[in-house]
């Protein structure tokens, strides 16, 4: 199995109803496909990880990378794996425009900024670390 963590950049407004269509698409896909993870939304960002066998993530991920809702796709970890993290998840989701981001321990003021695909190279570590910090919360 693997586990693709990837950053993106909205191209359109997501309003809460936008983003609660585009989860349920994405959940019963993800349910079929048997993948599992994780879709945290803050200022224009995307932040998501995938994992599941490899094939199947990458079909998927090349599915995602065409959308045209997002953009400035940026692989931030591609990592083989021997158990998920977010087995029961089909998709959780976070909409961190939502959420007392204070509740993150080592909380990173990257959350509050629209970033561009530079800035998600840079922000990789923080991310994969925020994702940690989610399954503690959750
Ligand atoms: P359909 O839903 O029939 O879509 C066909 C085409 O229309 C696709 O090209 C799609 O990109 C486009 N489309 C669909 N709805 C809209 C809309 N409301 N506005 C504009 N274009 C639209 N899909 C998953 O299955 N699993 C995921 O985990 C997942 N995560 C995503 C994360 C992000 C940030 C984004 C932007 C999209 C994600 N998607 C996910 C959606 C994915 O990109 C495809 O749209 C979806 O998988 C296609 O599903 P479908 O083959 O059943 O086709």
């Amino acid at each position: 199995m693997i586990r693709l963590i990837y950053a993106s950049a909205a191209t359109c407004d997501f309003s809460e109803s936008k983003l609660m269509q585009l989860l349920g698409k994405a959940r019963s896909n993800n349910e079929t496909a048997n993948v599992s993870g994780l879709l945290l939304y803050a200022k224009g960002n995307f932040f998501q990880v995938l994992e599941g066998e490899k094939s199947a993530v990458e079909v998927l991920f090349s599915r995602i990378q065409q959308d045209e809702r997002h953009t400035s796709v940026v692989v931030l970890d591609r990592s083989e794996i021997t158990h998920r993290n977010f087995p029961n998840w089909s998709m959780g989701f976070k909409n961190l425009e939502q959420f007392d981001k204070t509740q993150l321990r080592g909380y990173n003021d990257f959350l509050e900024r629209q970033l561009t695909a530079e800035d998600f190279g840079e922000i990789g570590p923080d991310v994969i670390y925020l994702i940690e910090q989610f399954k503690r919360i959750w």
